[in-house]
């Protein structure tokens, strides 16, 4: 009797032993498995944004391609200037804006659709369901509209701008990475056109993809080379016909065709970045002949990226001081597509450059948006009318009273104005009349080397003085 309970608690004991045996045994493989699936997910998942990793993301769209259903495209979505948040708010400011745009963008994503972080502030979906252009370009303004309205950071806002490109398979092809590359190019081509929206790929853009990276290349070298070259066009007092400072235009001597001229071989720099080094050479060449010359400032065009960069104001004052000129004597030309987005990064520049004793000036005045609210947000030095309203003096007398105004409103917010574009005598003095500060154009004189600028002021001072002269007399 007394030898049963003992083989019953024995009995019992061995089967709870068991049972906590087994219960760790599952345990382990629970957590075994656990992370492993958790090892898994950082493999395949961005840590950032939770998002399926470009590894994970390009399967699910070698698997959409296979099922050979259709209406498989990708998006490549790239966000303009992300860098300057990071610059400007901290690291941390910059993680948060990327999970918010994740959001904005998910939200605009059907449930089978897949989004991917490329890095950066680039991402990739992958779209099912779209078999046309039309379907394709829809979902990318949907995307476009919900990234346009500002994101709020901390105490302020930010407004970001988005380029995408879209490639369409054509069945069950071409391969995954194909796709992503072709859906990249497109979103180049994006990025150059001037009104914001979505490129869809066609075979056409990767030669002329492949035309602007060869020029951009070729531009890198002759600048390392020291086969660029700057010229300099005089600005005249339209009063007095005195020479009071230059302009510094680049050059590309012995580059042939359209690529040679600043205005085709500048817009490819700033795509491909290769304008922050141009831009600085520049800068340094331009303060060099102010060293040199010492009489008339000299203007340098800086492009809204260079601008933009932090410490621009900076690499400004390092130029100056290492040639040991007169801050006063460098004159800076911006467009207004530099204010358009991160004004306060703008503002903080511009104040820098003017208490250096720089002046800053809005070329090109007219062509842009002519948003009156920039001139009440920044203090420019003078204001460059653009060429278009000059040659409009022509037009009668509507094409004048516009002159008038531009010039008049140049002065109430006391800026220097200048005409751009000056190719005759009478509109030269028809300036004049109306009152306007400087002129620059054929007229006065084209962009020449620096020596014979040098001469050129000295015969138009000669030629003033004798008429001044022979007048008194
Ligand atoms: P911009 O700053 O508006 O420069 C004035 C342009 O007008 C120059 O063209 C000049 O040669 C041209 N021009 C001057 N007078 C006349 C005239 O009477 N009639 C006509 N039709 N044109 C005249 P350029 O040298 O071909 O430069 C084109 C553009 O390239 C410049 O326009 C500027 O935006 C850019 N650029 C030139 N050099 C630089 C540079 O060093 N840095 C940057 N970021 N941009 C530059
Ligand atoms: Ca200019
Ligand atoms: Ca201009």
């Amino acid at each position: 009797m007394s030898l049963l309970p003992g083989i019953l608690i024995a009995n019992v004991a061995m089967a709870l032993l068991a049972a906590v045996l087994m219960w760790r045994a599952c345990r382990q493989d629970e957590d075994l498995r656990h992370a492993r699936r958790r090892s898994d997910d950082l493999a395949t998942r961005d840590p950032l944004t939770g998002l399926p990793n470009r590894g994970a993301f390009q399967a699910r769209v070698a698997n959409a391609l296979s099922a050979g259903d259709g209406g498989v495209a990708i998006l490549v979505m790239d966000v303009e200037e992300f860098k300057l948040v990071n610059d400007t708010h901290g690291h941390d400011a910059g993680d948060d804006l990327i999970r918010a745009m994740t959001d904005r963008i998910s939200s605009c994503l059907g449930t089978e659709d897949v989004l991917t972080r490329l890095g950066g502030a680039e991402f990739a979906a992958l779209v099912v369901g779209a078999p046309e252009v039309e379907d394709v370009t829809a979902k990318a303004r949907e995307i476009d509209r919900a990234m346009t309205s500002p994101f709020g950071l901390g105490a302020s806002f930010v407004q970001m701008n988005i380029d995408i490109g879209a490639a369409i398979a054509e069945g069950s092809g071409p391969e995954p990475v194909e796709l992503l590359r072709r859906a990249d190019v497109a979103m180049y081509v994006a990025k150059r056109a001037e009104t914001a929206g979505c490129e869809v790929y066609s075979p056409g853009m990767d030669e002329s993809l492949q035309l602007r990276r060869t020029i951009s290349a070729e531009l890198d070298a002759a600048l390392s080379d020291n086969k660029l070259k700057l010229v300099y066009q005089p600005l005249v007092c339209a009063r007095t016909g005195k020479v009071m400072s230059a302009e510094a235009l680049m050059r590309w001597p012995g580059k042939e065709g359209l690529a040679g001229s600043p205005g085709v071989f500048i817009p490819i720099a700033e795509e491909t970045g290769l304008i922050t080094k141009l831009g600085e050479w520049a800068l340094d060449q331009a303060v060099l002949e102010i060293k040199r010359q010492k009489t008339i400032p000299i203007a340098v065009n800086v492009s809204p990226l260079q601008f933009r960069v932090e410490g621009f104001a900076d690499s400004v004052e390092a130029a100056v001081r290492r040639h040991g000129v007169d801050p006063r004597l460098l004159k800076i030309e911006i467009t207004e597509g530099v204010l358009i987005s991160h004004t306060e990064q703008a503002q903080l520049t511009m104040g820098r450059l003017r208490e250096m004793g720089v002046q800053v000036l809005l070329d090109d005045f007219g062509t842009g948006y002519s948003s009156l609210s920039y001139l009440q947000k920044f203090e420019f030095d003078g204001l460059k009318i653009d060429r278009a309203f000059i040659h409009a003096l022509e037009d009668g007398k509507n094409g004048q009273r516009l002159l008038q105004s531009i010039i008049a409103l140049g002065h109430s917010l006391n800026m220097e104005v200048i005409a751009e574009g000056v190719e005759t005598e009478s509109q030269a003095a028809m300036l004049q009349l109306l009152r306007c500060d400087l002129l620059q154009g054929y007229a006065l004189g084209r962009p020449d080397h620096a020596d014979r600028l040098h001469v050129a002021v000295q015969e138009r001072q000669q030629r003033l003085n004798a008429q001044r002269r022979a007048e008194s007399a």
